[in-house]
């Protein structure tokens, strides 16, 4: 098989080998139950432990702050249902967010709006970004909770996350963020970004799936979301992923350790191809030219579609992402490049690259050689592209 270049790393990364050797142990010798009074069950307790002080560490906030949980989606449901249900009891029943967020967020939001909760989506700019004070003006005495993503998935714009917590904090309104795209890429504080509850997910810093944590605040109570055992101080059930969560401490580990040298060496492969495909006639640039994610490039290409576009990328062995999602067999545009103002025929023609740090400049190469082929085929046999030419004329 010829070798696959792999740019779809906000999708999910590959699991470093350190990670793996972490883990495997996990599996033959520390098998016990967390929960159990013999030895085996304390190794396991003891690792877990070692984990939570290293994601402590890696992103600024006390170990008993942090939970385990099984990965971002449930993260963001717990922190935004169990706030929004704890605080129904002293009269509030509005949430602020943003257009732009993941669908954990945004489907989350939609199923407290079913229940009678009041939603504010609030309005992005044309790079997907909003201001503190739009948040400081959403506010009113009935907000319980605020959630607004650190990074954007598709786009990768970054929030001023920073200033929205702050403004949250004046108001007494507890702040949410759902950072799974920024932590582990870019710098992530929990405490001086103002935060009260933050999700991660490890295998989008290369670490295993189906495991994440929700950061809580001390203090800041959601109710409840997974009822069980004890397990987590009693806030969220179910017997360990012991080797997940291991995984996810070494991997949050070097990824944070190596933020710096991967900023730099990204961001000049990510700008290259953003020079470079921008330059092929009837493309855009999709979210902020300099606050964004040091490996996301996101392009419309008008008069092609993005699906036609990855299964042309993937027959010459490029692994990449559109900006239309295949949900239930229609096609719908995704609903952040409508947020930022694209008209929906343009929406459907977009290309997500996301790199990672096993990409090089060979490969950023090989994508700037075959893609414009690509690009031109498509194009001669769009009935789309063919109008376009002939109303310019
Ligand atoms: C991937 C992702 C999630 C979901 O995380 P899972 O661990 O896959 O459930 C949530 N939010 C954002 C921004 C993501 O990129």
């Amino acid at each position: 098989m010829e070798k696959v270049i792999y740019v779809d790393n906000a999708a999910t990364t590959s699991v470093s080998q350190s990670v793996i050797n972490a883990m495997l142990p996990c599996y033959t010798e520390f098998y016990g139950n967390p929960s159990s009074v013999y030895s085996v069950g304390l190794e396991a307790e003891k690792l877990i432990n070692e984990a939570r002080n290293l994601v402590a560490q890696a992103i600024d906030c006390e170990p008993n702050e942090v939970f385990f949980t099984s990965g971002g989606s449930e993260s963001d449901n717990w922190a935004i249902k169990g706030i929004a249900k704890r605080m129904l009891a002293k009269g509030k029943n509005h949430i602020i967010t943003t257009a732009v967020e993941h669908h954990a967020v945004l489907h989350s939001c939609q199923a407290l709006e079913r229940e009678g909760f009041n939603v504010t989506y609030l309005p992005v700019d044309e790079y997907g970004m909003i201001s503190a004070k739009q948040v400081e003006d959403a506010i009113t005495e009935k907000t319980s909770l605020v959630t607004v993503m650190y990074a954007n998935n598709e786009i990768g714009t970054i929030m001023p996350i920073a200033e929205i917590g702050e403004v949250c904090r004046k108001k007494g309104v507890v702040f949410h963020t759902d950072a799974v795209q920024a932590v582990g890429h870019i710098h992530v504080s929990f405490k001086k970004d103002n935060i009260d509850m933050l999700s991660l997910s490890a295998h989008k810093f290369n670490g295993p799936k189906g495991v994440g944590c929700l950061i809580v605040k001390k203090g800041v109570l959601p109710n409840i979301l997974i009822d069980g055992g004890a397990q987590e101080r009693g806030r969220r059930a179910g017997t360990e992923n012991v080797a997940g969560i291991v995984g996810l401490g070494v991997a949050i580990t070097e990824a944070v350790k190596e933020i710096d040298e991967e900023t730099k060496k990204l961001t000049v492969l990510r700008d290259k191809l953003i020079e470079n495909i921008t330059k092929l006639p009837y493309t855009r640039l999709n979210g902020h030219p300099t606050k964004r994610l040091p490996g996301n490039v996101n392009i419309s290409i008008q008069g092609i579609e993005g699906e036609a576009l990855l299964l042309s990328l993937d027959h010459v062995g490029i692994c990449a992402s559109s900006g239309s999602a295949c949900t239930s067999g229609s096609l719908d545009p995704s609903h952040v490049l409508l947020a930022i103002g694209l008209p929906h025929e343009i929406a459907h023609g977009s290309l997500r690259i996301s790199l990672g740090n096993n990409n090089t400049m060979e490969d950023v190469d090989t994508i700037l050689k075959e893609l414009p082929i690509i690009v031109e085929r498509l194009r001669a046999m769009s009935p789309v592209w063919e109008d376009m030419m002939k109303n310019n004329k």
